[in-house]
């Protein structure tokens, strides 16, 4: 562990929500099936298909769909169980409902992040959503099948300029400019990034060990370009830039500036390159000083942390949200309840960290963490063996209710 520092980022005015809710639009994992502890109320998408009465199967069905099924009439011709409870004749039920499920409906996963966040504080809401994944055609399809209120959303973080965040922005705005300009004086979305956007960034292939061809030779993979800011703009996205720690929505969420690197192991991106337009040269670019993190704070559970990639470390975020908030900095709650997002553990040459990094989030002790995306099933599994009960499957259509009046 590290001593405090100095650069450690601050939210003065966070406000203290009444609950979050996290909508995951895009994650590389696909899981409706894994348990969820309770506190976290957890839904997902496929399970809310389950009970579609939209879906509903009036053949297959012996009592109606429901009472309070608004506009559909479920009534059958079957018969009903006058005494209200299942009957079973034969190991069959006698009373029952049937819907079709459809396979094709669930939300897919994809190599990227992209979540929304609904903050409520005193009946106001704000919505703000943490990265756009890695490119339109999963963001749209997703955020179709998750039924995402478009004109809803206010403003856009961006964790980080890496396309697989970034793919789906354009296609984002695009999509809130057009729910938002329908609206009643709607302001036009807001898309909060980090100034220093590269031309492109990507990797050097690491050399077969025992690889004797070329041996002056490099090959990189490019990733694509991020958006512009003008093209943002051109969208019709108010942009906005900071390096700096700020909050957005009225204070109901906190976007980090540079993430202090402190731990001695969590040392960015090996092979990590910048490609500059200007020098047609690939740079190497180990560390990813533009990432961010995201915060918000629920009355009575505390600190949720959003974070991208942690290309600065999962460990070096927590830390400095600890110090963020340490000594009762600001109002409320201030422990470390959630950590979200991807921890960047998978790989051979990230594996290494699993081990110190499980051993210091033992001390950073969160209540629960959804290691996601980049982060690697031997990590997770690692955490979860630390922390039994604490981690949690992010996965795509996943639904989690922070909320203050829960167990
Ligand atoms: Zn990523
Ligand atoms: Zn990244």
């Amino acid at each position: 562990m590290t001593q405090s520092s100095p650069d450690a980022n601050s939210f003065p005015d966070l406000v203290e929500l009444d609950a979050l809710r996290l909508t995951v639009i895009v994650d590389n994992e696909v899981d409706f099936m894994s348990s969820c502890p309770r506190e976290l109320n957890h839904t997902t998408q496929a399970q809310t298909l389950f009970k579609d009465k939209r879906n509903i199967d009036k053949e297959r069905s012996t009592v109606e769909s429901d009472t309070n099924a608004g506009g559909h009439h479920g009534h059958s011709s079957h018969a009903h169980d006058h005494h209200g409870h299942p009957s079973h004749t034969h190991g069959s039920d006698s009373a029952f409902r049937t819907v079709n499920f459809h396979f094709q409906d669930v939300c897919c996963g994809a190599h990227g992040l992209s979540i929304l966040l609904t903050g409520t504080k005193d009946n106001v809401e704000h919505r703000v959503l943490f990265d756009t994944g890695p490119h339109s055609a999963i963001f749209l399809e997703n955020a179709k099948r998750l039924e995402v209120e478009f004109e809803k959303i206010e403003v856009i973080v961006l964790s980080h300029w890496h396309i697989d965040h970034s793919g789906g922005m354009l296609t984002a705005v695009d999509k809130i400019q057009e729910a938002r300009s329908k609206g009643q004086g709607l302001a036009p979305v807001v898309v909060d990034l980090h100034p220093d956007r590269p031309d492109e960034r990507g990797i050097r292939l690491t050399r077969p060990s025992g690889s004797h061809e070329q041996p002056d030779v490099f090959d990189y993979v490019a990733w694509g370009k991020d958006p512009s800011f003008k093209e943002l703009e051109d969208a019709g996205a108010k942009v906005s830039q900071s390096s700096q720690a700020h909050t957005v929505c009225d204070g109901f969420f906190g976007v980090s500036g540079v993430i202090p690197r402190m731990t001695a192991y969590e040392t960015g991106l090996p092979n990590h390159a910048r490609w500059s337009v200007e020098t047609k040269l690939w740079k190497q670019e180990q560390e990813i000083m533009d990432e961010r993190y995201l915060v918000a704070r629920v009355k009575s559970k505390g600190i949720v942390v959003l974070t991208g990639c942690s290309h600065a470390g999962v460990i070096n975020v927590c830390q400095d949200v600890k110090r963020a908030f340490q000594h009762g900095k600001g109002a409320g709650n201030n422990d470390l309840h959630f950590v979200v997002g991807g921890f960047h553990l998978a790989g051979l040459s990230m594996e290494t960290r699993i081990k110190e990094t499980v051993s210091d989030m033992l001390d950073l002790n969160p209540s629960f963490m959804a290691p996601g995306h980049c982060s690697g099933w031997r990590a997770k599994a690692a955490l979860e063996q630390a922390m039994p009960g604490k981690v949690v499957s992010l996965g795509v259509g996943s639904d989690f209710l922070i909320n203050h009046h829960g167990s």
